[in-house]
């Protein structure tokens, strides 16, 4: 078997020692001298042939991009069902087709208003209950793994990241916007959030309950159906314009934009789990930083604390120095987390909470065939329209 060195001043590491989830592997010449001869064979994983045209990253699909795709599939195979299911119950025909839960997850503010109504309450929001299990379920995983919902399991997040991927290969970069505008650009996705939070934080519970009880909410997953298969022009212009911005930057959709990922983001400021970074043993390579896609600065820190991390483990897979950079969690000993286990625990916990979900009662809606053909047959009427509720002060 070859035997790969990286070297730098002086220090050799054979690269054949990488552990055995190292599912990505990178073809690098870097810059400041260092040398990486990448071998045909590396244990655990695949080589990629292909080079940029800077001969500097070759990519492999690893264990998250796996369930990342799978979830993305699955969202899209949910997608297609509703939509056969709001044919089918528009066609005034019998109903065989059953309307899938999951589809909820898209309503992530009723989700924040049911949550609330259930901590005051401690009744369920039987409409469209699946969106108060996935956010707990993104909550959950966020907090115990630095946001990690977002780099392993959410499909938008899977369509950034190819997007950007796709950018790097077709440009031979991606580019970034200047600090200047970058920060206050990231304090957007937070502004949103803090509206959002600040209109559920004046409703009051009995306002809650209309909203939930509203023909307009529970008309909600319809409307969001719509909002792509009835595009408006400025909808089509905002896509593409995003589609485009996401070609060119990393994440450019979550890094600025998205209020689910920055509520993901505050809960894994209490998160355990941190990527940390053994100074004495890292050779400053640079590569956590090159691959991270929100650009963090890995290389020069011990622990990465930031809201931006996404808990991905990019770092990590990519480092060539074994025990130098990890997600850890604290303790007596400080423990890695090895990939291999962290997909089992994503899945695990996805699998546990939807089983559970709908075991329990929590996931389908208890809106039956008939009441909701009703509410389609009106769903353009005024009476549809988002309620406007009048907020007690
Ligand atoms: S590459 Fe490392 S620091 Fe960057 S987002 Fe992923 S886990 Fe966090
Ligand atoms: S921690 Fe980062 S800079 Fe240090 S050796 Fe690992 S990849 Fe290179």
């Amino acid at each position: 078997m070859d035997r790969v060195k990286f070297v730098n001043q002086g220090t050799a590491i054979d690269l054949n020692q990488l552990p055995p989830a190292s599912l990505y592997v990178y073809k690098e010449f870097d810059r400041e001298g260092a040398v990486f001869e990448p071998p045909d064979k590396i244990p655990g994983g695949d080589v990629e042939e292909k080079m940029d045209q800077d001969g500097n990253t070759a990519f492999v699909l690893g264990l998250r991009n796996w369930i990342q795709l799978t979830v993305l599939m699955l969202t899209l195979g949910l997608g297609l069902q509703f939509y056969l299911f709001v044919q089918q119950v528009a066609g005034g025909g019998d109903i065989t087709l059953s309307r899938p839960g999951g589809v909820e997850g898209f309503l992530p503010i009723g989700a924040l208003m049911g949550w609330k109504h259930f901590f005051a309450t401690g009744e369920w929001d039987v409409t469209h209950p699946a969106a108060m299990v996935i956010l707990a379920f993104a909550g959950i995983l966020s907090f115990l793994c630095r946001k990690s919902f977002c780099s392993w399991f959410c499909p938008v997040g899977t369509l950034s990241e190819g997007l950007w991927k796709t950018g790097e290969r077709l440009l031979g970069r991606n580019y970034q916007v200047h600090p200047w505008l970058d920060y206050p650009m990231r304090s957007l996705k937070y502004g949103l959030l803090l509206f959002f939070v600040y209109i559920i934080a004046r409703m009051t519970t009995a306002d809650i309950a209309y909203f939930l009880q509203s023909p307009y909410y529970r008309m909600a997953d319809v409307k969001m159906l719509h909002f792509f298969t009835r595009m408006s022009q400025t909808t089509v212009i905002v896509l593409a314009a995003l589609l485009l911005l996401s070609i060119f930057f990393r994440n450019f959709w979550c890094r600025y934009l998205c209020p689910y990922g920055a509520l993901m983001g505050i809960l894994a400021l209490g998160s355990p789990m941190q990527i940390r970074r053994n100074p004495n043993a890292c050779v400053q390579c640079q590569r956590c930083h090159r691959i991270c896609p929100a650009h963090l600065r890995i290389h020069q820190k011990e622990r990465i604390l930031s809201p931006e991390c996404s808990g991905c483990m990019d770092c990590s897979i990519v480092c060539p120095v074994p025990d130098t950079l990890a997600l850890k969690f604290p303790g007596r000993l400080v423990r890695n987390l090895r990939i291999s286990w962290a997909g089992l625990f994503v899945v695990a916990m996805f699998l546990g909470t939807v089983t559970w979900a709908k075991s329990s009662g929590h996931w389908e809606s208890h809106l039956s065939p008939r009441e909701f053909r009703m509410g389609l047959m009106k769903i353009d009427a005024a009476a549809m329209q988002h309620p406007a509720v009048q907020f007690r002060k």
